[in-house]
């Protein structure tokens, strides 16, 4: 799994607003992320270890330690679903 900062995420967040790829959430911390370039999904799944957060895609950019904007996706979803079982 990577570690998701502000730093390392910019990339992919620019190119998470401009693609705006469909997410469906899963289960937990796991979602599908739906290419937004061809008729690819990508599952993603995040955890959360001494206050970091860490992400997994399945691609190949996350494969070889990159931050892919699948990932950007589903962390962007997992901080909305967070915040709606917070206010609950
Ligand atoms: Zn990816």
């Amino acid at each position: 799994m990577i570690r998701l900062t502000t730093e390392n995420t910019q990339n992919a967040v620019a190119k998470c607003r401009q693609l705006k790829p469909r997410v469906k959430f899963i289960k937990d911390r796991l979602f599908v992320v739906y290419s937004a370039n061809n008729s690819n999904v990508y599952h993603v799944r995040f955890d959360v270890r001494n206050g970091d957060k860490f992400g997994e895609c399945e691609c190949r950019a996350s494969e070889r330690g990159l931050i892919c904007y699948h990932l950007v996706a589903g962390a962007t979803a997992n901080i909305y679903r967070q915040s709606l079982k917070l206010a609950k």
